[in-house]
């Protein structure tokens, strides 16, 4: 398998306010190239897409090739297993949504230390195991965010996992919270393949500060921002996939264009790589992928990841000397509840994987534009 695979949680949308709102047409030619260039993994999940991206591979994908042309990948919504029977019921409701009669590859979505102990008391790992027994799952793994030695604990509990799910980008690679190097070699420890989520970090690693691009296309003019930080993840010997979330036909045609021939990173472009983390650093932008994962719990329904970008693209506006994104916070606060009006009850901070203070974060925002 090539290692480059097509992730389902940001499609092209009609309206960025609706996530419900894919451009089937437009996803149709993304998969088609896509798969025109030989390449087969597709990553889904119940939850992507206000639930419905499992519904829209179907479309995509399913119904319009044969089932061994491609593999897909979906994963079990941990908060929505509140007792050991919502396994099946779950699970039984993904085949359907996806149009399948079994999962080439099924995760344990987005596991950390509270999961790890609800996956004991509700037997998850146990009813995967026993689906892949019946041929109704190819690869059984989960998907993580915690710390290295919690990895360390759970492949040692579950050492029948086929692979493991990790966030591994340039910038998090030596990051304490996120501890990309160190559950790298974890998973390398245990002889268990990976496969790479958020190698361009939401987007963030493909639009650099202006002085970490000049860096790049020194290396070479003709790649983008993009390809320097898959590539990165494609160059680890244990990686067996990068997943990319691509939103429009412009980002899978040069994603596919320099992933259909693979070739590692060489030991000048990491130096160069290096230097790029430190001007990020410097530039001191929040890290938000936009996994959306806080949205849904905020109790006043502050659309959060579209602040922090709006924000991050200011603070490099700023650097430049002029400012560019006030009057689009101003736009949206027309609809949308203000940075400033964030209660701080915290519920966003412990469902956010990158473990960003957010409620501090939302001050500076607020600060900034309000
Ligand atoms: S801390 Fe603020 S942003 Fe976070 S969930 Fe609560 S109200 Fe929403
Ligand atoms: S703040 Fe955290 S949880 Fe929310 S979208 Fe950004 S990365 Fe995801």
């Amino acid at each position: 398998m090539k290692k480059l695979g097509f992730g389902f949680m940001r499609l092209p949308l009609k309206d960025s306010n609706d996530a419900t709102s894919v451009d089937m047409e437009l996803l149709y030619k993304m998969v088609d190239t896509f798969m025109e260039k030989g390449f087969t993994y597709f990553d889904t999940a119940y939850v992507y897409h206000q639930q419905q991206s499992e519904r829209f591979l179907k479309q995509a994908l399913v119904d319009r090739y044969p089932r061994d042309k491609f593999t897909i990948a979906t994963k079990l919504p941990m908060p929505f297993v509140k007792t050991a029977r919502d396994n099946e019921r779950i699970f039984n409701e993904e085949l359907e949504k996806c149009g399948v009669d079994y999962f080439d590859y099924y995760l344990l979505h987005a596991m950390n230390a509270e999961r790890f102990e609800q996956a004991k008391n509700l037997g998850c790992f146990e009813f995967i195991k026993e689906k892949k027994a019946r041929g109704k799952i190819r690869n059984i793994g989960f998907s993580f965010h915690d710390t290295a030695q919690l990895l360390d604990e759970m492949l040692t509990r579950w050492p029948e996992v086929d692979f493991v799910q990790l966030q591994i980008n340039y910038l998090d690679w030596e990051n304490p919270s996120i501890q990309s190097r160190a559950c790298y070699e974890v998973a390398v420890k245990h002889n268990v393949p990976v496969i790479v989520m958020e190698p361009i970090k939401g987007g963030s690693l493909a639009n650099l500060p202006e002085e970490a691009v000049q860096l790049l296309k020194g290396l070479d003019d003709k790649m983008s921002a993009a390809s320097w930080a898959v590539r990165y993840a494609a160059s680890l010997d244990n990686v067996m996939m990068v997943l990319s979330g691509m939103s429009n036909l412009e980002q899978v045609q040069d994603n596919v264009a320099y992933m259909e021939d693979f070739v590692p990173l060489k030991e000048e472009e990491y130096k160069v790589i290096n230097k790029v983390v430190d001007i990020i650093y410097q530039s001191k932008t929040v890290p938000c992928t936009a996994c959306q994962y806080c949205v849904d719990g905020c109790p006043k329904h502050i659309p959060i990841p579209k602040y922090f970008a709006l924000y991050n693209a200011e603070l490099q506006a700023l650097n430049k000397g002029f400012s560019t994104q006030k009057i689009y916070y101003s736009n949206m606060t027309q609809t949308m509840t203000k940075a400033s009006e964030c209660i701080a009850c915290g519920k966003c901070e412990k469902s956010c994987p990158q473990h960003i203070k957010v409620i501090d974060e939302l001050k500076n925002v607020a600060k900034t534009f309000e």
